[in-house]
């Protein structure tokens, strides 16, 4: 099923090259927190100025306390640390809280936004771009900016304060020592220029096969059954396996890259501060500089290289995160193919035509799936659509929905064209039933109110009625209130397509779309369906994907679809005579139905 085909994709280039651009987009979403972010950046530039004094603190400490022996000297030097100290602590808290809440936060605005982009899509990009994959960028790509934002930036950006101010300091406190220091910290920069990149390009890869761990177990479990009864349990888990590991050796390499830029950076900048010492040193022995010069000195320069190598890791994960970025906003600037830009409300009971449909599905532009389609239906009348599977029946569904447009063609409604009509309005007016049932999570009621949310409880329990339904949810533990989906009741299969049928009358629509079960209803299961779908269809445009000679002949009117055409319209009798594919299908498909045991 799956296993053979996986490998990691190659990220496309733009996303290594991108660099930081698309972090932009998340400055939008912080701008929206403008008080908070103030408060988060004031908080950091004080915290910064603070530690920075400390230094200042250190020098009072070593001159006037200890060398100068002075208890005043010495008091007052404690007593400036511990204020400086006690101010810090306050400053981080205040900047721990804003600045985590604003990564928390504008992760999960995010998420909603990624969301709510994603459900308004065309149907075919969720075919094209596994699921699996979309929800780990919903979930690993947002945390990734989470951590972004409630830490990394924050990181840097004290860093970069102390990296600055502590510089200004030391030229202040003693050029030529600083100059030492200023060669040993180019030196630095030329492992992270050379290591980062290749960081960032593994680290998109890495998130690329985690997504793809993901999406393979995903379609593994939610296909267990189909792999345990063809015993394909190992060699799943062996395909897995190889996936895991392709994933860790990405991993790995970026781990080592990582490694040893951060190895690199301290060697140099530990060579430099040697290098300081050792001459500062001498310059104390000598009397040009004093010892709490010095010390201070020394705490900046500590101050510099402790904020350099947090930068030269923040840098990493900024990376790291430009790319998850970068993914989250291709999400979030998908748009549908479906336009809809439609603004006439067409009346009721008009007829509805398929013009001269050509329709391919994307992922298969060369094999039209309908051609030159040509069929009309009647207001208040029934269609049943006759044909082999993949004859194109359930395609019509599809663009009767728009969930696909025509590429050369139109689907009208009386005389408006589909598209020229408000996706909403349009889609509100027709309701299908499909084949297999579509249950949620939630109870017997969420699910029949499904697109009527504010029903009435009478209104649910008479449509659950027409769908002869009411009477064995009567009988459910909790009745309306009883769970459905993974963790709910089971339910048979006609008792599921009763509940759509519910679902189905309680949106009253004008347009009926039914894709009959093919599968074997037990037949008291199945004499209630058909009773719940007369009743449904009663007066209703209605067309029928028809599996069953009792919905064929009850049918006001029959297509015989073939090969993305119709071949044939009639009833049943005169398509016997009429239509050759029609007869051969009756014999086939239908005749059993009068052997069938009861
Ligand atoms: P039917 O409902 O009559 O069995 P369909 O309308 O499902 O037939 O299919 C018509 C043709 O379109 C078939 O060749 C089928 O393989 C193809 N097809 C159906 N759905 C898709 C899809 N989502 N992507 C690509 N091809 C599709």
């Amino acid at each position: 099923m799956s296993g053979d085909k996986k490998k990691p994709q190659e990220m496309p280039e733009e996303s290594t090259s991108a660099g930081f651009t698309p972090l932009r987009g998340l400055l939008g979403l912080l701008w929206r927190h403008k008080l908070r972010l103030v408060a988060a950046s004031l908080a950091l530039i004080v915290t910064s100025m603070l530690q920075l004094s400390l230094g200042y603190g250190l020098q009072l400490l070593i001159d006037d306390g200890f060398a100068g022996g002075d208890p005043e000297g010495l008091r007052n030097a404690v007593v400036f640390i511990v204020a400086v100290g006690a101010a810090m602590a306050v400053g981080a808290m205040v900047r721990f809280y804003l600045v985590s809440w604003l990564g928390e936060r504008v992760s999960a605005d995010l998420r909603s936004a990624v969301f709510s982009n994603l459900v308004g899509l065309h149907p075919s990009y969720f075919e094209s771009n596994q699921s699996g994959e979309i929800m780990s960028r919903l979930t690993t790509d947002t945390t990734l900016l989470q951590t972004l934002i409630g830490s990394s930036v924050s990181l840097a950006a004290r860093n970069t304060l102390s990296l600055v101010g502590a510089l200004i300091l030391m030229l202040i406190t003693n050029l030529k020592l600083s100059l030492i220091i200023l060669v040993g910290v180019p030196l630095t920069l030329l492992p992270i220029l050379f290591f980062g990149r290749r960081v960032r390009n593994l680290s998109n890869k890495s998130q690329q096969t985690i997504a793809e761990v993901g999406s393979h177990a995903g379609e593994i479990l939610q296909s267990i059954k189909i792999v345990q009864s063809y015993n394909r349990e190992t060699m799943e888990q062996t395909a897995f396996d190889r996936d895991v590991t392709i994933a860790f050796d990405v991993a790995r390499a970026r781990i080592r890259q990582r490694a040893l830029l951060t190895g690199f950076a301290i060697l140099l900048l530990v060579a430099a501060m040697a290098g300081m010492m050792w001459s500062g040193g001498q310059d104390v022995i000598s009397g040009r500089m004093s010892g709490g010069e010095m010390g201070a000195f020394v705490f900046y320069a500590v101050m510099l290289g402790a904020a350099f190598a947090t930068l030269s890791e923040v840098w990493g994960d900024l990376q790291r995160a430009a790319g998850a970025a970068e993914r989250l906003m291709e999400l979030l600037n998908e748009t549908s193919v479906i336009s809809d830009n439609g603004t006439d409300i067409p009346d009721i009971r008009s007829p509805i035509r398929f013009n001269k449909v050509t329709f391919s599905y994307p992922s298969r532009p060369d094999q039209p799936a309908l051609t030159d389609f040509e069929l009309s239906v009647p207001p208040g009348k029934s269609l049943a659509l006759v044909g082999q599977s993949g004859a194109g029946k359930s395609t019509l569904f599809e663009l009767l929905q728009r969930f696909y447009d025509p590429q050369q063609g139109s689907v009208s409604y009386g005389n408006y064209d589909l598209r020229q009509i408000p996706l909403a309005a349009w889609r509100e007016r027709a309701a299908l039933v499909p084949q297999s049932p579509v249950l949620f999570s939630g109870s017997v009621r969420y699910n029949i109110a499904y697109g009527k949310p504010d029903a009435t409880d009478a209104e649910i329990e008479s449509a659950a009625r027409a769908a002869y339904a009411h009477d064995f949810i009567s009988q459910l533990p909790e009745g309306y209130n009883s769970p459905l989906g993974a963790q709910g009741v089971r339910l048979s299969g006609g008792q599921r397509q009763r509940i759509a049928i519910a679902r189905a009358v309680l949106k009253n629509p004008e347009i009926l779309l039914l894709d009959e079960a093919t599968s074997a209803l037990d037949t008291e299961s199945e004499f209630y369906v058909q009773q719940a779908l007369a009743e449904i269809m009663h007066d209703r445009t209605t067309i029928i994907i028809a599996h069953r000679l009792s919905t064929i002949i009850n049918a006001d009117n029959i297509a015989v679809v073939d090969q993305g055409r119709v071949v044939a319209t009639g009833t049943h009798n005169e398509l016997l005579s009429t239509s050759p594919l029609y007869a051969r299908l009756a014999s086939l498909q239908f005749d059993q139905e009068s052997g069938k045991p009861e």
